[in-house]
């Protein structure tokens, strides 16, 4: 069986999670039920997959809890409006991230909640 190691945030460590499918991400939508999923049994988290490109079971990133997801959430909706409104060139706009936090900006990589915490407030001085 195919495993690779991920960081789960839930955890807090490097951990070799399972490899399923939508049907038991999430039951009630068939719609998703054939995707991808890279699921941590020892607390339940789970991350999707780049299941567009010709690896499909490669991670989005990190395995994060839900609060998490909705950080990242926010700071998409933060993010977004700024490279798609031509404030900023997108390619710019996480260069000047990855540049203030030491590390290649991607919203998937974030770990902790402080940290988006602290990207979120980066990010609103490009907002
Ligand atoms: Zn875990």
């Amino acid at each position: 069986m195919k495993t690779i190691k991920l960081y789960c945030c839930g955890c807090g460590r490097d951990v070799l999670p399972r490899l399923t499918d939508g049907k038991e991400i999430y039951p009630h939508r068939p719609d998703l039920s054939a995707l991808p999923f890279w699921k941590c049994d020892a607390c339940g988290n789970f991350v999707g997959c780049h299941h567009k490109t010709g690896n499909r079971t490669r991670p989005l990133g990190c395995i994060p809890t839900p609060e998490l997801k909705k950080a990242r959430q926010r700071i998409h909706e933060l993010l977004d409006p700024i490279w798609q409104g031509g404030t900023m060139d997108r390619k710019k706009l996480y260069a000047a991230i990855s540049h203030r936090i030491g590390w290649k900006y991607h919203t998937a990589g974030i770990r902790t909640v402080e940290e988006a915490d602290r990207i979120y407030g980066i990010v609103m001085e490009y907002a």
